[in-house]
């Protein structure tokens, strides 16, 4: 080690990784990690941060982020930002609610430059490829992967989600031709699974029957549809040989068939479940109406458990946030639909709210509160699902999703004592997923390459320094020599 005054001196706290929980000292420069060691205390730096009594953790790595809705980039960043989220990994389509009408390259290009001005936190990209790009698969495929754009999301229901949008619905044929391409040119194939056809005949036959409150969501997205589209798509993987990352599973009979392809060893499949279907269940649709509609559907107690059990013995390996920064009036499909039920929400017709959680800025405190706190996993398996497993899964590890020497240096500084109720965040969005929880255990000090994002809860960040990360299909889980999951 040569005598230059390092920028940042991280001292006394207790290192968080996959591996375990060590009490470290932390040396950065440049934005990067340089040395790690239980005693630095003779080093020189710019600055030496206290972290005595407090964790410190790589900053999280959201792997389901849609920044498109109210919260563009720029909010849904700075959520990000107080929740201990460092790197954003945004869904990007040609959708006009999504992103931008054109083609499916341009528009991501378009929300790089976007982030590039606009956000606070590094991000990378997946591609949501709808029903329309199905002429330019063999183009849009290799075209991203090149730009480091490795993980293509597809949706096996939605045709169409609602009235003003185009079909997302992909067939058959065509999510066997994507997984072929994938396959072939290293990238993941994320999909949603649920039966599309079974949802649309049961919401029709609720809604005919006059039967459109609130208890009628459930039941129109049973779990039977995750369990059948879960198989066909790992089936399908697992005959093209494609990489599988089936987003947001929810229901407790999921991980028993996801234990099934993983065993049957024809491709890797990484599940994903959300904080959301860890902690609430469809009592909070009961209660809350459009404000708790999600798809899949929230589930009940046992479900929860399932997941939690998924999590911990690692068949589920990331937990995103799939946060959509709406604003409650759009979840009620517009401020005069709200305002008409502010009054009586047990008689707004559910069919009518909009699909989607605000859960990004209090997912990585809500995951510390209600799973380590709770005892059901412990705090290195917190940092695998939320930090390191995503960057391994999605080719950006060990840049993200780590502290170690040559990682950048995306630290999180966290309280275990502080107590925080959540009431509303930050951003557009006016309300939580989350609201009303108790929480003890806060991320207080956010860092990005090394400069302070959030300090002491405040921001302290100007937009502007965020960098796109790019995706290296050759370092990821699912690569032959890349960084495998543990
Ligand atoms: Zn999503």
């Amino acid at each position: 080690m040569s005598n230059k005054i390092a920028d940042v001196l991280l001292q006394g706290g207790l290192l968080v990784t996959g591996d375990g929980i060590t009490r470290s000292d932390v040396l950065i420069s440049e934005g990067k990690v340089v040395r790690i060691d239980d005693d630095l205390s003779q080093s020189l730096a710019k600055k030496t941060i206290n972290a005595n009594g407090k964790y410190v953790l790589p900053g999280g790595v959201d792997a389901h982020a849609h920044p498109t809705f109210s919260d563009k980039i720029d909010k849904m960043s700075i959520c990000a930002a107080f929740g201990g989220v460092t790197t954003l990994i945004c869904f990007v389509g040609n959708l006009p609610a999504w992103g931008y009408p054109g083609k499916t390259e341009d528009i991501v290009s378009q929300f790089i430059e976007e982030a590039g001005s606009t956000s606070i936190l590094d991000v990378g990209v997946h591609a949501i490829l709808t029903p329309e790009d199905e002429p330019r698969f063999s183009t849009i495929i290799p075209s991203l992967i090149r730009d480091g754009v490795i993980s293509f999301k597809m949706f096996m229901t939605y045709t169409p989600r609602t009235p003003n949008m185009p079909a997302l619905q992909m067939p058959d044929h065509a999510l066997m031709n994507i997984m072929d391409l994938c396959s072939t040119h290293g990238g993941i194939a994320q999909v949603h699974c649920e039966t599309g056809c079974c949802i649309d005949y049961l919401a029709a036959q609720s809604v005919s029957s006059g039967n459109i409150t609130a208890e009628w969501h459930a039941p129109s997205q049973p779990a039977l549809l995750e369990v059948e589209a879960v198989t066909r798509a790992a089936t399908f993987a697992s005959v093209t040989g494609c990489p599988l990352y089936p987003v947001h599973v929810s229901a407790k009979e999921i991980p028993a068939v996801i234990k099934y392809f993983q065993e049957l060893g024809k491709t890797s499949i990484y599940a994903e479940t959300c904080p959301h279907y860890l902690t609430l269940t469809n009592d909070e649709v009961l209660k809350k109406g459009p404000l708790a509609k999600v798809g899949p559907p929230l589930r009940e107690i046992e479900d929860n458990e399932a997941m939690w059990q998924a999590v911990s013995d690692g068949t589920v390996s990331v937990i995103g946030s799939d946060s959509t920064g709406f604003s409650s009036a759009e979840k009620f499909g517009g401020v005069e639909n709200k305002v008409k039920v502010a009054s009586d929400i047990s008689k707004f017709n559910i069919f009518e709210g909009t699909f989607g959680a605000n859960t990004i800025e209090h997912m990585m405190p809500v995951i510390w509160s209600k799973g380590v706190n709770e005892g059901r996993i412990t705090l290195p398996v917190l940092v695998k699902q939320l930090c390191e497993n995503p960057a391994k899964i999605f080719g950006m590890y060990p840049k993200k999703g780590t502290v170690k020497v040559g990682s950048d240096a995306d630290i999180v500084i966290w309280d275990p004592t502080k107590q925080h109720k959540v009431m509303g965040q930050h951003g557009n969005a006016d309300f939580s997923t989350f609201e009303g929880f108790e929480l003890l255990g806060m991320p207080i000090t956010t860092m990005q390459r090394g400069q302070l994002i959030v300090e002491h809860g405040e921001l302290v960040s100007k937009p502007g320094g965020a960098q796109y990360i790019p995706g290296d299909p050759n370092v990821t889980a699912y690569a032959s020599n890349g960084f495998k999951i543990t």
